[in-house]
């Protein structure tokens, strides 16, 4: 596995004005190439997908099977469907308008941004760099890609192969650090696409903002899981349970934390530990089917955590010493607790009793609006009521995670988990311009809109 080597500073200015110039050229725009470009971009994916796989084992010890099916196969299929759908999306639209406007040919155009700077995070390496790429180059916008350094294998690889399978005069790869993407956020962009956390995400806005340069900002947050007693708590336990540990806890959609009626909670972490040990027979720590903290830093980050709790750790809260952490249920953890401040992005999961649906409901309510809001209920006056009474970016009910699977929805945040959207159209959205046109034939003249103007044109 390469070493990753960061791109030079005094190099990155050149990099975007090739692009500029490549975009100003027109090379980008047409659908065939566009086309070839996607296909291009999966064809990489597939071909590479053992090294791919390897190098988030490496950086990340991802099982697997989390690479193949959360980071490269759907991806895959997106691209594909991305490809299938440029006719489709890039035709421009004909809107119906009044009868006295039809021949101005009212027309709106789907034009690309430009040169768009896509910076991404580590937890889900290929699917958050390529994902946002797809939808640049649908839109027929040049970009480059800037992978996190916290997975050098990772994006080491993606620098490797990018110029091997595209057009290197429309699409580059940028690696580093602060430094290098201070350099970045210097330069001016047609558009931004951030995935991080929020104290970035205002970096880059701020950037962003002195050239005026549209951003969308994928961030995260804390997730709450607000479980109603009718639901089934064998099946909410599993879903959650699942979701927790998916990447060791650190995926964006991560149930942050459970708040559960009082009554209901023993029963609960009972269903919990009952599938933890379906899920892991020879303990999490020992098994190819659960990852591992990024870093030490984030490793240490969440132990300090758990030893600041007042709550009571009924599973979990061993490490390896290394960079391992056992999926951790806490139970009895009440506002205020070092568990309950920021997006954990691990795999400890407290557990906050509440007296019933309503405090919950109060309690998300006072905190930033989320990513997502999970509820497990049965009850459609309450599902009613969460769509109505409270905000986020998504509200997933009776499961946890499966949200990503789905093409057709948009994935974004609000307040502080962000904003813009993604997932096909909505990312290919996210890069176009829509540009309207009318074009006025000669002989279409309105008398009465030239001076001197005349009262006659009240009484039409
Ligand atoms: P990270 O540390 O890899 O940072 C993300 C990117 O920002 C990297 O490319 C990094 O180089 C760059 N960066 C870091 N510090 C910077 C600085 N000072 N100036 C400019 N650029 C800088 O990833 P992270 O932020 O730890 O990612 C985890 C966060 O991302 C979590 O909050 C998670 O919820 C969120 N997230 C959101 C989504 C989503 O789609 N909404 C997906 C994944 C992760």
């Amino acid at each position: 596995m390469s070493a990753l080597q960061y791109t030079p500073i005094d190099k990155i200015s050149e990099i975007r004005d090739t692009l500029k110039q490549t975009f100003r050229s027109g090379k980008a725009r047409s659908l065939a190439w566009r086309r070839h470009q996607l296909h291009q971009v999966a064809r990489m994916a597939k071909e590479n997908e053992e090294a791919f796989m390897a190098a988030m084992k490496s950086d990340l010890g991802k099982p697997r099977m989390e690479s193949w099916l959360g980071e490269i196969a759907g991806l895959v299929k997106r691209i594909l469907l991305t490809a299938e759908s440029l006719e489709e999306w890039t035709k421009p639209e004909y809107p119906e308008v009044p009868d006295w406007q039809k021949p101005w040919r009212p027309t709106v155009y789907k034009t690309p941004k430009g040169v768009v700077l896509i910076i991404a995070p580590w937890n889900y390496p290929m699917v958050l760099s390529m994902q946002p790429f797809i939808g640049a180059i649908a839109a027929g916008c040049t970009a480059v890609i800037k992978p996190s350094e916290l997975v050098p294998a990772f994006s080491a690889l993606l620098a490797e192969l990018i110029p091997k399978y595209l057009d290197p005069e429309a699409y580059a790869v940028v690696n580093g650090g602060i430094a290098e993407t201070t350099k970045l956020l210097e330069l001016q962009w047609d558009h931004i696409f951030y995935t991080g956390n929020g104290r970035v995400g205002r970096i880059i806005a701020t950037a962003a903002a002195k050239h005026l340069t549209p951003v969308t900002l994928e961030l995260g947050g804390k997730s709450p899981v607000i479980i109603d007693a009718d639901c089934d708590i064998n099946i909410a336990a599993k879903r959650i349970l699942h979701g927790k540990c998916t990447n060791a806890g650190q995926i964006c959609v991560c149930p942050d934390y459970v708040l559960i009626p009082e009554h209901k909670q023993d029963e609960f972490i009972a269903a919990l530990k009952e599938h933890h040990a379906a899920f892991f027979p020879e303990g999490p720590l020992n098994s190819s089917s659960y990852g591992r903290i990024v870093n030490s830093m984030h490793h240490g980050r969440l132990m300090s955590i758990l030893n600041r709790t007042k709550g009571t750790i009924v599973l979990g809260g061993k490490t390896d010493g290394k960079l391992g952490l056992e999926p951790t249920i806490i139970k009895d953890v009440r506002e205020g607790d070092s568990l309950l401040e920021d997006e954990l992005f691990g795999p400890l999961l407290p557990i906050m009793p509440v007296k019933d649906v309503d405090e919950a409901i109060n309690y998300v309510r006072s905190k930033d609006h989320p990513l997502v809001l999970y509820a497990f209920t049965q009850n459609q006056q309450l599902k009613e009521r969460l769509v109505a009474e409270t905000l986020s970016g998504s509200l997933i009910l009776n499961d946890a995670c499966t949200q990503l699977a789905v093409n057709e929805i948009p994935f974004g945040g609000i307040g502080e988990s962000g904003y813009g959207y993604q997932i096909l159209k909505y990312t290919y959205d996210g890069f176009t311009h829509l540009r309207s046109s009318i074009d006025v034939p000669y002989d279409n003249e309105d008398p009465f809109r030239y001076p001197p103007y005349s009262e006659e044109a009240r009484k039409l």
